[in-house]
């Protein structure tokens, strides 16, 4: 007779799973989302996400031949000499690349949808907004969101007879008469509010416009705008999505046919591709996310319950955590909650002992990568408190965080 199997250490339990997730097991939390649009090795929706990432765009198996195929170095292929260019064979670099195609499978497994890659989030994020919007139009972007697509659309729309208008990401939000485009992030970026998309997508829809959904700071493992409702998922694959903080990336996802050939020629005539072997480094980074997404989330909750504790904040946001407005809205449409976590102390000079003090987090904008990193936003010139910093946590063991946290807060108080 065999000894029964002993449960195997990697086997979650309900308790490791709301920890890896943030979302503490509420039950209205959205845990496995519907199929997407493409299904592939790593695709399907009923497998884990562990499971889905480590599979997701990668070939099937040939023998003789490694898992994830080398990046392809190339500006022109051969061409026939006599057809000349054929549909179907890779003729210049800047359309084709089995290597984009690849991190394409991967990336649109993910978020359901089928994705065109970008040489970073904002090569993504502005050619949703150039390739859509027309003058005449008006398009809604967050007022609480990533500061640099605010920028660029003040900078650069009104002149082309677009009307730019900004709303927060808590709402309310107004009608949406003459809206072509309507662009949320959430959680927003850095005060993690959260709104509902699928009931925005609806009323934005209701009035002919277009929904996008900027998914960097939650990733597709987080939450899949697509199946929300959203017409395009757009990202900074910079963040989380890669997380060694050695690249930029950006992409762009939708259902539509005609969307997704739209983006694709935007990005073959402006030429916002990445390069081969960024690509590359991306796919292989991609079968971690799911770990460094759990690490990074127990991270956070474990911070957010010091910092809530402590003398030194005056305020923290975590979507995470029972009590923060955004808990409720983050447990019915996101799978699971990011590892980044916004409090504010006294003022600059506090997040200078904070730093000063702290032997583990890393003074770096940017967020969602291996390492702890911290950032006053003031310094950026976001119009936020002096003493607000995003706090992006790493894969570092919890203990260690914590109590490198816990020092660094006492120092913060002087
Ligand atoms: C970083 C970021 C971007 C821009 O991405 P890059 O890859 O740096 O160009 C866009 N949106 C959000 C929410 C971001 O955090």
């Amino acid at each position: 007779m065999t000894a029964p199997e002993p449960l195997s250490a990697a086997q979650p339990t309900a308790a490791d799973e709301s920890a890896a997730t943030g979302l503490g097991g509420r039950p209205d939390a959205v845990q496995g989302a519907a199929d997407g649009a493409v299904a592939g090795r790593g695709g399907s929706q009923a497998r884990g996400d562990g499971t889905r990432v480590v599979h997701a765009g990668v070939p099937a198996p040939v023998a003789g031949e490694p898992f994830l195929p080398s990046p392809v170095f190339v500006a022109p292929y051969h061409l026939d000499p006599v057809a000349g260019p054929q549909a179907g064979v890779d003729g210049y670099g800047r359309s084709d690349n089995r290597t984009y195609r690849m991190l394409e499978q991967a990336i649109g497994e993910l978020e359901g949808g089928e994705c065109v890659v970008f040489a970073s989030g904002m090569a993504a994020i502005t050619a949703v907004l150039l390739a859509t919007l027309r003058g005449g139009d008006a398009v809604i972007l967050p007022s609480d969101g990533y500061f640099l697509t605010r920028a660029f659309a003040a900078e650069h729309l009104p002149g082309r007879g677009i009307e730019v208008r900004t709303m927060p990401t808590a709402g309310p939000y107004p009608a949406f008469d003459g809206v072509r485009l309507l662009l949320l992030e959430t959680p927003s970026n850095p005060g993690l509010d959260v709104c509902d998309v699928a009931d925005l997508a609806a009323r934005a829809h209701a009035t002919g416009g277009l929904v996008a959904v900027d998914n960097t700071t939650p990733t597709p493992l987080g939450q899949r705008p697509l199946d929300l409702g959203a017409d395009f998922s757009v990202a900074s694959g910079t963040k989380a999505l890669t997380g060694h903080s050695d690249m930029l990336l950006g992409y762009v996802c939708t259902r539509d046919p005609e969307l997704a050939a739209m983006i694709r020629t935007w990005r073959a005539r402006t030429g916002g591709v990445p390069g081969p072997f960024e690509a590359w480094l991306a796919h292989r980074s991609l079968g971690t996310l799911d770990l460094r997404l759990a690490r990074q989330t127990a991270n956070a909750a474990a911070v957010a319950d010091l910092l809530a504790g402590h003398p030194a904040v005056a305020s923290v946001r975590w979507p995470g955590r029972p009590g923060d407005p955004a808990y409720e809205a983050a447990g019915r449409q996101m799978r699971r909650v990011p590892g980044v976590v916004t409090f504010t102390l006294a003022d600059k000079a506090a997040v200078d002992r904070f730093l000063a003090a702290s032997e583990l987090i890393f003074a770096a904008t940017s967020f969602g990568g291996l390492h702890t990193s911290a950032d006053r936003r003031a310094q950026w010139g976001d119009d936020t408190p002096e003493g607000l910093v995003r706090f992006s946590c790493g894969v570092e063991d919890t203990a260690d965080l914590v109590a490198d946290v816990r020092l660094a807060l006492d120092a913060a108080l002087g």
